[in-house]
């Protein structure tokens, strides 16, 4: 607590100084903060998670039930105050994480504040996302199925298309902690400008607003993620980013179907998902699960996905089918639920891709681009069907 006088309430960012920050000397300055009740201190409650620290970022959540976070939430506040009070802290963010849903609740399960108010309509908890039309998640059973690349040319290909008001406004929410991509396929680098307090502003790519957690932490050194800690990182960049009004806000899911996924697709006000998957059987299995994981928690399921479908060799011109195809559409026509179409296996993806040029913009009348712009009118289509 000795090192609690200087700087108390401001965060400090582009500090010339960093101090190594450690694990007992946020405990300790987390010492008086009181839990909800008002009689134990937080630290003593055994609800906050492991506390990770990153380039003085400093990144812990509270374990809440459900329907308690209007009272956890001031004490939440009060601990992400005292933290960034603390000498060499550059940011901090204390979530509140719900990690069941309440027994009595309505289809949407209300695993927290955002998400019993987002089965209620807007969350009361998110208001930088109160001028964003539709959540959707772009998600995959497994890693390495293109998901991200999707997820970036599906943003792209929304933002060619009309809405009610002209051009569609969209965003990407780099939800992929694990391995943040967008980064890379939007060729983007540098640090969101802090506008209002702790509020962050997306960057831009080409048209698109774009928020990573590659922004704010350092890629190339290695990080340790428990569940908990995703969903707090992730309801950072739902809650703190200033979104501004947009048609759309994609959130690009990390891999797999566990917990932390779990947790997102309650916390998020999500309008609905997308899966993607290749064509391999096992794939699929695994795209079941993400299916079903959405369909728990009464999230719509707007399609699959079939990306490396089939591959047009440039010689021929012919198409080869490199993966058992056909796989997905007949899935989604087994679980009932849309095929929104198929992506081929294109080098031209990968290279464009890895190059920071999204083919749907660098490559406009190549079958790839063709085929996102049609997913895409195809979940414009669902989610304005929707909302009438
Ligand atoms: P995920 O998000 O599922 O882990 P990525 O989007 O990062 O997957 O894609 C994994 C790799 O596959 C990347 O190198 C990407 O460029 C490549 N890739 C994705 N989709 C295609 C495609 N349709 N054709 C060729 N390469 C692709």
């Amino acid at each position: 607590m000795g090192a609690s006088m200087r700087g108390t309430s401001r965060e400090r960012t582009g500090a010339g100084w960093i101090m190594a920050l450690t694990t007992e000397q946020v405990l300790a300055r987390l010492a008086s903060v009181m839990s909800a009740d008002g009689r134990i201190a937080l630290v003593e409650t055994g609800r906050l998670s492991d506390i990770v620290i990153t380039d003085g970022r400093v990144m812990l959540s509270i374990a809440i039930e459900a329907g308690e976070a209007a009272r956890w939430e001031p004490v939440r506040a009060a601990a992400e105050a005292a933290i960034k009070g603390l000498p060499g802290v550059l940011g901090a963010l204390v979530s509140l994480t719900a990690e069941r849903a309440a027994d009595a609740t309505p289809a949407r399960p209300g695993a927290s504040a955002a998400a019993s108010a987002a089965s209620a309509g807007r969350p009361e908890v998110y208001p930088n996302l109160a001028k964003v039309r539709h959540v959707i998640a772009v998600a995959s059973g497994k890693g390495g199925v293109g998901k991200s690349t999707t997820a970036c040319n599906l943003a792209l290909a929304l933002t060619m298309l009309s809405g009610p008001a002209g051009r569609l406004k969209v965003g990407v929410l780099d939800a992929d902690i694990y391995g943040p991509s967008m980064p890379k396929l939007f060729a983007l680098k540098g640090q969101p400008r802090i506008t209002s307090g702790r509020t962050l502003a997306p960057l831009e790519g080409y048209g698109c607003k774009v928020m990573s957690i590659g922004f704010l932490v350092d890629l190339s050194k290695a990080m340790i993620w428990r569940g908990p800690m995703v969903a707090s990182a992730i309801t950072q960049m739902l809650r703190d980013v200033e979104w501004g009004e947009l048609d759309v806000l994609v959130v690009d899911m990390p891999p797999g179907t566990g917990d932390a996924q779990l947790t997102l697709a309650q916390q998020a006000p999500l309008a609905g998902a997308v899966i993607v998957s290749t064509p391999q059987d096992l794939a699929l299995i695994d795209a079941r699960r993400g299916v079903a994981m959405f369909k728990d928690v009464d999230v719509p399921i707007l399609g699959l996905i079939e990306n490396m479908s089939y591959f047009v060799c440039d010689e021929c011109g012919k198409r080869h089918h490199i993966f058992a195809h056909g796989g997905a559409r007949e899935e989604s026509g087994r679980l009932a639920i849309p095929f929104l179409g198929e992506i081929p296996l294109e080098l031209e993806i990968r290279e464009r891709s890895d190059a920071g040029l999204p083919v749907v913009v660098t490559a406009p009348e190549s079958t790839a681009a063709e085929a996102y712009r049609r997913i895409a009118a195809e979940v414009w289509a669902a989610l304005d069907n929707r909302r009438k």
